[in-house]
């Protein structure tokens, strides 16, 4: 395992947070939701990088003309065909972004976008003009109902998803380990949260991951203290015997601390030692 980001102490253990190096198990594209990727004129649900680079094809879109119906031709007042003249004989007419998006895909709200691939230092969507897009992010009726975005929201739900996916190509995702001690043994992991660096607002999600490493913490510790007190609590029920020189009676204090070392003590017969696993003294 690689360096961690961050350590820090919670209760009482030690906790490490790491780069997740298995990022695809995190890919937000995979999950359901609200918007569709698109570039070029394929369209797909996480990011195809065959598909990209369709600027041109984006600054081309055609649509079948309303006028005519695709046929290029209209009948005029003497029942003579002649050309359509909206799209001037080609059955096609020129279409914005989310003109073509909405004929062809019944998107409901399509925001231009463009995807830049900067090499070593990664990769970024941003939302941007039509005229620089080399892709889509649009949305339906359907992806709008099964993730309840209302319709006031669509676009802020857009700009949602691309910045969560941004986190993921900034390579944003990690998890935490729990340990008793540096080098310790694993008492508890997880792994595959989407998060922003040291970002704490809820769109960062680094708090969030912090919370829960910090819950994990506490929940170990607290089993980490029961299973203490399984091996030192005892129950010791001392039956004193008649005629029993009292110095022979071993305290209650010495039998606990015999059988927590796990030596031989000399009791007398009359004495009952119960060992109880989990329970108060
Ligand atoms: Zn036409």
């Amino acid at each position: 395992m690689v360096e961690p980001v961050e350590t820090f102490e919670h209760a009482g253990l030690l906790v490490a947070v790491h780069y997740d190096e298995d990022g695809e198990s995190a890919n937000p594209r995979n999950a359901d939701n609200f918007g569709t990727l698109a570039f070029e004129y394929g369209v797909n649900s996480g990011l195809d990088d065959e598909r990209l680079g369709g600027e041109e094809a984006l600054r081309h879109l055609q649509i079948v003309c309303s006028d005519c119906g695709g046929s290029g031709y209209k009948l005029n007042a003497e029942g003579d065909d002649v050309d359509c003249a909206r799209c001037a004989g080609d059955g096609y007419i020129d279409a914005t972004i989310e003109e073509y998006f909405e004929e062809k895909f019944d998107a409901i709200v399509t925001l231009p976008i463009h995807y830049g691939d900067y090499g070593s230092s990664g990769a970024r969507i941003n939302s941007c003009e039509e005229a620089e897009a080399n892709g889509v992010i649009f949305a339906t009726k359907a992806s709008a109902e099964m993730t309840g975005v209302p319709k006031a929201k669509y676009v802020e739900a857009l700009e949602v998803e691309i910045d969560v996916l941004n986190t993921w190509l900034e390579g944003g995702v990690y998890g935490y380990v729990v340990r008793e001690f540096e080098g310790g043994k694993v008492l508890d992991s997880c792994w595959g949260f989407l998060a922003k660096y040291l970002d704490t607002t809820d769109e960062g999600g680094w708090g969030y991951l912090i919370d829960e490493a910090k819950r994990a913490a506490v929940d170990q510790a607290e089993i980490l203290k029961n299973t203490v007190r399984e091996i030192v609590t005892f129950e010791v029920k001392m039956q004193v015997p008649f005629h029993s020189d009292d110095k022979f009676i071993p305290s209650a204090d010495e039998i606990k601390k015999a059988l927590y070392d796990g030596t031989d003590i000399d009791t007398p017969s009359a004495i009952t030692v119960k060992r109880v696993i989990g329970a108060n003294p």
